[in-house]
């Protein structure tokens, strides 16, 4: 027996033994939308990743979203590279849906609807022009209907609308089956997934990786970690010594059930929106809340969102919503989402506060935080989505 076999020995015998802990060079925290989009795109590129998610993939806010693609409708002012974020994700998105199909072999709705912004007076019209001018500028595809033309494009709309803007590349999915579907296709491309994993911490991080405790499922060693923990990531505040004002915002959204009428666009206004599934459902959101972290529905927010609905298309006055609910969408400060690497802790990257648009803003998320890790140069300018901006 060798000498250094029998140090080895009674070192085994002095010292409990130190369970081994998986490692993995990049590891994402975090199941939403955002932390999955991210684990697919770099397993595509030949990165070994874990995702370690505290309950179920896909249960929180992207679970909850009503999926619209919709960045000329939400964003009505001048463009700045947070509009040039949604419009490049936009373009992205039929073929990267259709890679998440092919991989995962899972079904789900990608609808092209387009979409139509209303205009119920003569001076919203104005407003309407001056969005359409700019937009029109960056290649969108837009114009203002009116009269006839608006009611053949969605039949059963009030009579009050006077116009729309009509943008015909505005789409939705249907994000319950969506994220299910890439779910899927990261697991066929060898992303280890582990879910229920309990409140994943940071128990040691050095200038060589990170060692993350998990609440139910054990310590993770890594090399690099994402942070896409949604509304919850201010809770890494204090490990990172790092100011992060995520907080969440609660959007209550309710469902019909679709008889004879059919919505055919999204129809977005002022005060909300309302889209027709293909699973048969009329769904209307969303509200906009401060309740902390509860994701229970209020009284007061549905009938707000009925009243609007019906005010919109009034043969849904004889109905009530057959299902309502909540999710918690991570907003920022300034209402731009922290994508980019610490620079005082290299081997942490942040990808949270996609607050409204994240569903939409999944796929450039997803190939920019990629190029990142690979040390190539984004395809979009950061700049302004900084995590360092709010010191
Ligand atoms: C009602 C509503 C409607 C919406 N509609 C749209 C829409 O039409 N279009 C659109 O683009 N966007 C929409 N959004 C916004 C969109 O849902 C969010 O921007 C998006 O889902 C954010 O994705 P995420 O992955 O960052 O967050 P989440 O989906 O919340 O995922 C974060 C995950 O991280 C996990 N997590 C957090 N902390 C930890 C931890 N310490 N350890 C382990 N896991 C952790 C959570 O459990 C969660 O699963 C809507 C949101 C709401 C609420």
């Amino acid at each position: 027996m060798g000498i250094l076999t029998t140090i080895r020995q009674r070192e085994s015998l002095s010292f409990p033994a130190r369970p081994a802990v998986p490692h993995s060079p990049l590891t994402i925290v975090g199941g939403g939308i955002i932390g999955l989009s991210i684990a697919f795109e770099c397993a595509k590129r030949g990165l070994k990743v874990i995702v370690l998610e505290k309950t179920a993939c896909g249960g929180q806010a992207t679970g909850a979203a009503a999926g619209m693609l919709a960045p000329y409708s939400e964003i009505g002012e001048d463009p700045d590279d947070f509009f040039t974020l949604c419009h490049h994700s936009l373009k992205l998105y039929p073929d990267w849906q259709q890679e998440v199909r092919t991989v995962s072999g899972l079904a789900f709705e990608y609808t092209r609807s387009g979409s139509l912004y209303l205009a119920f007076h003569e001076a919203d019209e104005l407003a309407l022009k001056s969005r359409l001018e700019w937009q029109k500028e960056w290649g969108v595809q837009a114009e203002i209907v009116r009269g006839q033309a608006l009611r053949n494009l969605e039949p059963h709309l009030t009579q009050e609308a006077v116009a729309a803007l009509y943008y015909p590349d505005e789409h939705h999915v249907y994000t319950p089956d969506f994220v299910q579907a890439l779910l899927a296709a990261c697991e066929k491309m060898g992303v280890h997934i582990v879910q229920h994993a309990g409140e994943v911490r940071f128990k040691e991080v050095t200038a060589d990786g990170l060692l993350l405790e998990t609440g139910e499922k054990g310590c993770f060693s890594t090399d690099q970690c994402v942070l896409a923990s949604g509304a919850w990531t201010s809770f890494f505040e204090e490990p990172l010594q790092l100011r992060l004002p995520i907080f969440p915002i609660r959007g209550q959204i309710c469902a019909y059930e679709q008889g004879q009428e059919e919505i055919k666009h999204i129809i977005f206004s002022s005060q909300g929106y309302v889209l027709s599934k293909g699973n048969g459902t009329i769904v209307c959101g969303a509200s906009e809340d401060i309740a902390g972290f509860d994701t229970s529905t209020t009284e007061k927010g549905i009938s707000r969102l009925v009243k609007w609905s019906r005010y919109l298309f009034p043969f849904l006055k004889d109905k009530e919503p057959f299902h309502c609910w909540a999710g918690l969408r991570p907003a920022t400060q300034d209402g731009y989402p922290l994508l980019g690497r610490l620079r005082h802790q290299p081997n942490v990257i942040l990808a949270s506060g996609h607050y409204r648009n994240g569903i939409l803003l999944s796929p450039v998320t997803a190939k920019v935080v990629a190029d990142i890790i690979e040390g190539r140069q984004p395809a979009v300018n950061l700049k302004m989505f900084d995590p360092l901006r709010f010191q």
